[in-house]
């Protein structure tokens, strides 16, 4: 969450960190700010909203510095406003500072750091950073800022100046930062979005690395002094894929990349009737796995106990990272933990990833973000080659997700010593091609989002693997509509939902062809009897259902185990428009961001 930037070069500055912040708006948007060294002053500017409300091009000529900070907001510590927008500064006004994470001994540093007469104006965790770094400041930044960190608790990827000096000091701790080398200008980033368009070189930094960039040159070291070798990357996308390319919203062009983001996710993994992945697992001496995700990633997690347990019959639990990073987890040497985060920068899902490790357990990533700290951490790991996501409600990597976890239940059969399936095979091969015949029907779905978008209230039911389904998709609609909405699994309804059911209900059933068709006919049955409104997601012709539903989706026929696939696709497509319908910014909805870096 929320994005840093820094840049030294010879550039245009200011233009370069406001475009750079545009691109990473996707992981805070609350507020943001810029500083430029200009010469010995530093021109400082910062407010609520976002950059192009609070920055405006022309300004970029009148500003001429070739060092200078940026940051996009995600609040954790203090209303969005003025005061607490980065970046921050000393009581001198000559160290500033933007920083992604928490402080959570900020309060102690604080009283401290008072009493010794610094004089505060935000509310936030951050700013006791830039001061604690004064506290310390003696010529030497960096010296200040190693000492300063020695003494903070929480995560922290940060950028400080000093306007003395043409120099940026940068340090990392559970958040994301990465230096991207260009032709002779160095830049810092919580992500590549921010760089791509000025260089494809980048270095990773690791946790506990701090770094001195100055004109052409840097040198990492770790916090305790010790010089370290990071390798240079090169990034293997381009600016095209974070583009909008003529659709509306990124949100609707990532629903409509997924015909080619499950062909990338495909690509060379199913070859004569054979899974290839490049992962080391042996079922003989697997005795369980459990999954681990948040938001979205964790449905497709559920989604993957359904099909490792059908496939497999290895046990598989599912569990929130952040629930399972503090309880008391049992996890033994047996045990496989698959971790999945579209950004592979998931606070509480790394947390979870090095509780495992230190356990001893076989760790597995299902990540997107090639060189993202968990893909780096993991045993082994699958990307998901989606491309970048930029839309904070996810589509396409939680298909792909989805697929990949398909992909691994096949691979621990056939490792079992089975023959795989050939019409599961060619299923799978044919998803982008069935994907698409649903992308191409967007206008009913639209009708549909039309008649609906005034409702409060959607409950979302389905059943064994497409229950999962139904939590998604109700959380695709709260997320950019801000309607309320359950997911729930269509039997349990009696027990509680029933009771909201009346002629205001939407109802979305899940209700394509399985082992529990019968039975979602029998739970469409009892919502009609109460009134409800019936939107039935389904690939069956039946007269049953047309005559109990409202509205039918039709979906290409397809068997179980691809079902949560195709069906998801008209669930996102019906939030997109709802929320589209109703004008909201799909793409940022409220009090969201991308690319969750705090727990
Ligand atoms: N804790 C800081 C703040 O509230 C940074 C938040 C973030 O990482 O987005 O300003």
């Amino acid at each position: 969450m929320c994005g840093i930037l820094g840049y030294l070069g010879d550039g245009e500055t200011l233009s370069i960190l406001f475009n750079g912040l545009k691109r990473l708006e996707y992981r805070g948007y609350d507020s943001a700010g810029i500083a430029v060294l200009n010469k010995q002053d530093v021109f400082l500017i910062k407010d609520k909203g976002t950059i192009s409300e609070i920055c405006k091009p022309e300004l970029f000529s009148q500003i001429n510095g070739h060092l200078g900070i940026a940051h996009t907001r995600w609040a954790t510590h203090g209303e969005p406003n003025k005061d607490n927008a980065h970046p921050h500064f000393d009581c001198k006004k000559e160290i500033f500072l933007v920083h992604n994470g928490i402080i959570e001994n900020y309060n102690t540093l604080k009283r401290f750091l008072e009493n010794k007469n610094h004089k505060f104006i935000s509310e936030t965790d951050s700013e006791v950073l830039v001061h604690l770094i004064e506290h310390f400041y003696n010529d030497n930044l960096e010296v200040a800022v190693s000492k300063a960190l020695a003494l903070v608790e929480g995560t922290f990827g940060l950028i400080v100046i000093h306007k003395k000096n043409k120099e940026m000091v940068i340090a990392k701790r559970g958040s994301p930062l990465i230096i991207g080398v260009g032709e002779g200008d160095i830049f810092v980033s919580s992500d590549a979005a921010a760089l791509i368009e000025y260089t494809k070189k980048v270095i990773y930094l690791e946790d506990n690395d701090i770094a001195v960039i100055q004109e052409g040159n840097y040198s990492i070291k770790n916090l305790s002094g010790q010089d370290v070798i990071r390798e240079i990357h090169e990034i293997k996308w381009d600016l095209n894929q974070i583009e909008k390319k003529g659709f509306k919203h990124f949100m609707l062009k990532e629903i409509f990349e997924q015909p080619e983001s499950l062909s990338n996710v495909l690509r060379g993994r199913i070859k004569n009737d054979k899974i290839k992945l490049t992962i080391d697992l042996n079922p003989s001496s697997l005795s369980r796995i459990i999954i681990t995700a948040c938001g979205t990633s964790w449905h497709s997690a559920l989604i993957g106990k359904y099909l490792i347990e059908k496939i497999v019959g290895i046990p598989v639990e599912v569990d929130y990272a952040s629930e399972f990073r503090y309880r008391d987890s049992i996890i033994n040497k047996n045990d496989l933990v698959i971790v999945l985060s579209q950004s592979g920068e998931t606070a509480d899902t790394l947390a979870a990833l090095r509780k495992s490790k230190s356990r001893g357990a076989q760790t597995l990533g299902i990540v997107n973000v090639v060189g993202s700290t968990i893909s780096r951490e993991v045993d082994s790991g699958i990307y998901l080659h989606a491309g970048p996501e930029i839309g904070v409600a996810s589509t396409k990597a939680f298909t792909s997700q989805v697929v990949t976890l398909l992909l691994i239940s096949l691979f621990i059969k056939q490792n079992q010593g089975y023959k795989l399936d050939n019409i599961l095979l060619n299923e799978i091969l044919s998803l982008p091609e069935k994907v698409k015949i649903i992308l191409d029907k967007q206008d009913d779905i639209k009708k549909i989002a039309e008649i609906f978008k005034s409702k409060n209230n959607f409950l979302y039911l389905g059943r064994g693997i497409n229950f999962p389904v139904a939590l998604e998709g109700a959380l695709k609609l709260k997320e950019i509509s801000y309607i309320h909405a359950e997911g729930y699994p269509a039997a349990e309804m009696k027990h509680g939902p029933i009771a909201l059911i009346d002629k205001e209900m939407p109802v979305v059933f899940l209700a394509t062809n399985g082992t529990v068709f019968e039975k979602i006919l029998s739970n469409i049955e009892e919502v009609r009897a109460r009134g409800g409104k019936i939107i039935t997601v389904t690939d069956r012709e039946d007269e049953s259902i047309k005559r109990l539903s409202d509205y039918v989706l039709y979906v290409p026929k397809t068997i179980e185990e691809i079902s949560p696939i195709i069906n998801s696709i008209p669930l996102q497509l019906l939030a997109y428009h709802i929320a589209d319908l109703k004008g909201l910014n799909v793409d940022r909805p409220r009090n969201l961001a991308k690319s969750v870096t705090v727990e």
